[in-house]
């Protein structure tokens, strides 16, 4: 019997051990894979005026890259960003760019030449087609969210564009709306979540929140805004 109870309390103890060695790695790993995007995100906010390196500027074109930067903020969240709200099980799908403004006055223009699409029930959102500049014959989409006041009560899309418009050409440049909080369940603060999509053999976007389904928008920018290996604050490579 004795026997038995120590045998028993060996295993557990090597049970307890083996636990303990395992959390322990598994938040090395988290760590490891984890940004640091949260804490610029913080410092842009409380005081973006001591912070004027951190912004980006709207309709910049960074050296020969094809898109035109949407909006101007601070690209807080990058490309598989795994800052909050996000993490490494769950990464960050496009760039959120944090405008410095009133609610509702940060204009968000079209990247790049295409045809918009905001379906009937899109309350903050459009989505553009583009012909691929870097990959010729291949569709992608050029994805905009949040333009709308944080309850939904008032949108902030432009009016050429009402719920329902389908395939309108748009140059680039093109004003689209302004940054706003619409952002259910996780409100943060004011920015536009900006993603590339890929398509479907029939040129239909895929699901935007699936990471596989858009591309890293760095080439695209001229901005190394992929969190694999991006730095704060994101400059034109120029
Ligand atoms: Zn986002």
């Amino acid at each position: 019997m004795l026997r038995k109870i120590k045998r028993l309390l060996m295993a557990v103890f090597i049970v307890s051990i083996l636990s303990v060695i395992g959390a322990y790695a598994g938040y090395r790993w988290f760590r490891a894979n984890s940004t640091n995007s949260n804490q610029y995100i913080v410092e842009w906010l409380n005081d973006a005026e001591n912070h004027p390196n951190y912004e980006a500027v709207a309709l910049l074109r960074c050296g020969d890259a094809p898109f035109i930067m949407p909006t101007t903020g601070f690209i807080g969240l990058f490309w598989r960003d795994s800052s909050a709200p996000y993490n490494v099980m769950r990464r960050h799908t496009a760039l959120d760019i944090f405008g410095n403004g009133a609610l509702g006055t940060v204009p968000v223009y079209a990247a790049y030449d295409g045809y918009l699409t905001r379906q009937d029930t899109w309350l903050s959102t459009v989505i553009i087609r583009h012909d691929d500049p870097l990959q010729a014959g291949r569709t992608i989409w050029t994805y905009y969210t949040h333009m709308a006041s944080l309850d939904g009560s008032q949108n902030y899309i432009s009016d050429a564009f009402p719920q329902g418009t389908s395939n309108q050409f748009v140059a680039q440049g093109t004003l689209l709306g302004y940054q706003g909080l619409y952002n259910p369940p996780f409100p943060i603060a004011m920015h536009v979540h900006f993603s590339i999509v890929t398509s479907h053999p029939n040129g239909s976007f895929k699901n935007e929140a699936v990471l596989a389904n858009t591309l890293d928008p760095s080439p695209y920018l001229g901005f190394d805004v992929n969190a694999n290996t991006a730095t704060h604050p994101a400059t034109c490579r120029e």
